[in-house]
């Protein structure tokens, strides 16, 4: 990168340029659909498997399933369980160094929750003094049912205590957690309604019902809806949902602020059965992933890939089947497929981002801002969150775009898309397996 002094556009230059129409596009070029699979750990039992899971995940290598599908799907890790599954404290030396090195990797970018076998702050400190000493990054939370560090009140029937954001409580910790680098939390809120944040609205019914589930599709419209009228007449756990949105900000109930995310999943006989290996085949199914198309949105997508004792490989055949449909979604340009991590933060960074052009002799120069995000003071803006970012502009080989005064010389010039529009991008890096 190169220092110039470059100068912000003036009022009037900005409003002269208006004819220039330099908009963001609303995902990376070219996609037009975002998607992560969120899976939580729970009940992945070696570290054997879930290495052989994500060898299939995120490699094209040969796996006991076939070549790998090679796409940016993460996981989940917690430190103490108290049923012989997956996590840091509890299980061997082969086992912590894969945490490790898959989450140093960004392949696992979710705490979920500190276990349900965490139940007080000194646990918690001896957790964040292993992500600290190895320099090991989350950023994301899911709430694991039974865990009491859990955060926000919001679905605490549903979890059972949650008293992660409680000061005083034993097992208080939403203070350190957030210093460590914790931004979005999941605290309870799903959906089985296809595409959040979308560019295009559709009918519940259109994305919810099934017609080879008519029954029990109706129930599931019947239920969102309730949901909607809830969330609509104030409800806080639903008005995420209310509003079709992605993310939102959550106050905890020490004053701090995360983003809250909602997610995702879908089954004709119940969430939590869509939620597991066989049921992941259905909610990402082509029917969905035509709807999440159709409709321009966001899908972060609940599962968990462990549960998968009733299917014959580490990932269920039918599930196999839908994630390789997937790759060819994501390969052909239609489908973002990416970590929650790194999904979220690029939804971010489009919601929050301060950015103005001017045009200078036929050139659009475009002038980024740290996202000034009015819900958190303080974070730092990370290159890794503009990684994505595109701009129409009217000619891409005569663009610039500057980050904080600074040109961006690794510039992606992209042709016109679907829309007829020419487009520039912040470059996506991939991530890299360990393995
Ligand atoms: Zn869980």
């Amino acid at each position: 990168m190169t220092q110039v002094t470059a100068r912000r556009p003036t009022a009037s230059e900005a409003a002269h340029d208006h004819h220039t129409q330099v908009t963001l596009r609303q995902f990376p070029y070219p996609y037009r659909a975002a998607l992560a699979i969120c899976s939580d750990i729970d009940e992945t039992e070696t570290a054997e498997e879930l290495l052989e899971i994500h060898r299939f995940l995120n490699t094209t290598q040969p796996t006991s399933m076939g070549n790998g599908v090679g796409l940016e799907i993460g996981n989940s890790v917690y430190f103490y369980d108290d049923k012989r599954e997956v996590s840091y404290f509890t299980h061997g030396e082969r086992t912590r160094g894969l945490i490790v090195d898959l989450i140093q990797a960004g392949y696992i970018d979710c705490l979920h929750s500190y276990g349900d076998a965490a139940f007080s702050r000194d646990q918690i400190v001896r957790a964040l003094d292993v992500l600290y000493g190895l320099d090991c990054k989350l950023d994301v939370w899911t709430n694991h049912y039974g865990a009491p560090s859990n955060l926000s009140h919001k679905f605490e029937y549903f979890f059972g205590a949650c008293q992660g954001d409680v000061p005083g409580a034993e097992v208080y910790h939403a203070d350190i957690t957030l210093e460590y680098g914790i931004r979005f939390a999941w605290v309870g809120a799903s959906t089985r309604l296809v595409g959040q944040s979308p560019h295009k609205h559709a009918p519940l019914s259109s994305t919810v019902f099934d017609r080879r589930y008519p029954l029990q599709s109706c129930v599931s419209v019947a239920k969102e809806m309730r949901k909607r009228l809830l969330g609509r007449w104030g409800d806080d756990r639903f008005v995420m949902l209310s509003r079709s949105r992605l993310m939102q900000p959550l106050s905890l109930r020490d004053g701090r602020t995360v983003h809250e995310f909602i997610r995702y999943c879908n089954h004709p006989v119940s969430v939590s059965q869509g939620a597991t290996s066989r049921g992941l085949a259905y909610a990402i199914s082509a029917r969905a992933l035509a709807h999440l198309k159709a409709v321009q949105g966001y899908m972060v997508v609940y599962a968990h890939l462990g549960k998968n004792k009733d299917c014959g490989h580490v990932i269920a055949h039918e599930t196999q089947q839908a994630l390789r449909n997937l790759a060819r979604e994501h390969e052909a340009g239609n489908i973002y497929v990416t970590t929650t991590s790194r999904l979220l933060n690029y939804h971010h960074a489009c919601q929050y981002l301060v950015w103005s052009h001017r045009q200078v002799q036929g050139r659009i120069e475009i002038f980024i801002d740290p996202p000034g995000d009015p819900a958190v003071n303080g974070w730092p803006v990370t290159p890794r969150q503009l990684q994505g970012l595109t701009f129409y502009v009217p000619d891409r080989n005569a663009a610039a775009v500057y980050l904080q005064g600074v040109e961006l010389k690794a510039l992606q010039r992209n042709p016109a898309d679907h829309t007829g529009s020419e487009s520039v991008t912040i470059p996506l890096s991939r991530l890299c397996f360990p393995y």
